[in-house]
């Protein structure tokens, strides 16, 4: 079953269970806690929070998401991308635990032929927070499972919260037992033969001192119960689709077989090349969304985290043997799969690629400088019997090649070296203190005024900020 048709059911069964369909919110959504959009709940966060009344007290929604905490994950795991799609159905102060259940056990023990997901049963596990009584007895009432197919587990694995005080709850993830070959019997852990596919959160208390994920007071009850559940769009199609982790999908694989035909080499012929064909599959698809979504690379915050994609990209397909640009091959490879379910992809394919192009010509002239750099400094350290490069030496490929951190401790570990962090750090710090220490001495660090000269040039007359003791209407560019 395509990744387009899994949505289309998921959206078309919760629509016809009473649900508003709500579309995904763009990656970058107004929340000053976030970099980009994690979750399906976080567009609907006023709402839980009783900041806001919805309109409806049932929704549904197919949110993309970026993970940058997963980065690392990517292609080692069978189940982390940067970017990925979140299904939801939420209920503010509607259904509750045994809502959430039945809905969910329907969906996927449905049968594909009536519109289903037509999991097979006997796959399926629950688990549930420990303390959970209730929803221990729903599984079994609702869904039929037998005590061994119910995991309890502690606060890290089931339990949500914001990280601040507010609304939260336990919760219940359904996993897909994938078999013997992929890990123990009872290895919840590992994650790979238990595979998480769906997180149901319910939303009952209001906690207090909430000093970690797993370390808060439950001081009573919330006056309304909500719902909020997510499933893994692309997990699902994998285990779907008979393929064996989400880069095999058809919305992503196709970028793999690209960069086969482009690279002359085999997916699943070595574990290296795997990893990093996954990675560039998988980056390029966020590139692509980020970019869609109005991020443009940078040096902090969301441009960095799009640069360091695009680069990481990049650097797989050298290391895959092929120096030449590739993104102009990919890239579109990827929007072709997307565009189904993101039209608008298409239409502004001429602007994202351009950006995409850019930055990859960027890296690669900070490459072919910085690269030589590292090598020799590589080598010196090794002739010097060192296992450590320098903090210097990465301090100087950062300042002066544009080799981010990251990039610097990536490449020294191919190499078995590590890196000087700390002196890197510290490197860093003291260049940032003479910056600062600059710009006061210019008395310049009020911030940016260039916009100003920039109009005043253009207008042939001094311009002044108004908008201190003025609202924006009535300001006016005297
Ligand atoms: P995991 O334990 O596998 O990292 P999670 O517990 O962090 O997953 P949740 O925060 O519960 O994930 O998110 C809800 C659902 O979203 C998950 O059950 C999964 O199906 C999906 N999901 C989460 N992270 C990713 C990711 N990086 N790539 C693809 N799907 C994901
Ligand atoms: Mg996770
Ligand atoms: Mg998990
Ligand atoms: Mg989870």
């Amino acid at each position: 079953m395509e990744t387009a048709e899994i949505r289309r059911r998921w959206l078309s069964y919760f629509g016809s269970h009473g649900h508003t369909i709500v579309p995904s919110a763009p990656l970058v959504h107004d929340d000053p806690n976030l970099l980009f959009v994690n979750a399906g709940m976080v567009p609907f966060k006023p709402y839980f929070l009783g900041q806001e009344t919805p309109q409806f007290t049932r929704a549904t929604s197919v949110q993309k998401c970026v993970r940058t905490l997963d980065i690392e994950e990517v292609g080692k795991t069978t189940r982390h991308g940067t970017f990925f799609q979140m299904n939801g159905n939420f209920s503010f102060g509607d259904y509750f635990k045994e809502g959430a259940i039945q809905l969910a056990w329907e969906l996927i023990t449905r049968s594909q032929s009536e519109g289903g997901l037509g999991f097979d049963e006997k796959d399926l596990y629950a688990s549930v927070y420990h303390e959970d009584d209730e929803a221990i007895a729903l599984w079994k009432k609702v869904a039929g499972l037998s005590d061994d197919r119910i995991v309890r587990l502690g606060r890290k694995d089931n339990y949500w919260n914001m990280g601040v005080a507010g609304p939260g709850g336990p919760c219940s993830e359904i996993l897909l037992d994938r078999g013997p070959q992929y890990g123990a019997d009872g290895d919840w852990e590992a994650g790979d033969r238990y595979l998480e596919f769906w997180n149901l959160v319910f939303m009952q208390y209001e906690l207090e001192n909430v000093r970690s994920k797993e370390d808060f007071d439950i001081v009573g009850d919330l006056p309304k119960r909500n719902i909020d559940t997510g499933m893994g769009l692309e997990r699902v199609a994998f285990l779907l689709q008979g393929v064996d982790n989400i880069y095999e999908t058809d919305e992503v694989f196709p970028v793999i077989a690209a960069a086969e035909d482009l690279t002359g080499r085999r997916y699943g012929a070595a574990h290296e090349d795997d990893v990093r064909f996954r990675v560039v599959a998988d980056h390029v698809r966020s590139s692509l969304m980020l970019i869609g979504d109005g991020v443009t690379p940078g040096n902090e915050g969301r441009g960095y985290v799009l640069r360091r994609l695009l680069r990481r990209a990049v650097r797989s397909m050298r290391l895959l043997g092929v120096d030449a640009p590739t993104l102009e091959q990919l890239l579109p490879v990827s929007m072709e799969r997307m565009k189904a379910s993101y039209p608008e992809l298409e239409t502004d394919f001429s602007r994202i690629s351009q950006v995409a192009y850019a930055e990859e010509e960027a890296f690669r002239r900070t490459l072919s400088s910085g690269t030589t750099i590292l090598d020799t400094a590589v080598a010196r350290a090794k002739s010097s019997g060192s296992s450590t490069l320098g903090g210097a030496e990465a301090f100087a490929l950062h300042d002066t090649y544009g080799f981010p951190i990251d990039l610097t401790l990536e490449m020294a570990a191919e190499q078995g070296l590590q890196v000087d962090e700390p002196g890197f750090r510290r490197l860093m710090g003291e260049q940032r203190d003479r910056a600062k220490a600059d710009a006061r001495s210019k008395k310049s660090a009020h911030g940016d005024t260039s916009v100003y000269r920039q109009l005043s040039d253009t207008l042939g007359h001094d311009v002044e900020f108004t908008g201190y003791d003025q609202t924006l209407t009535d300001t006016r560019i005297r």
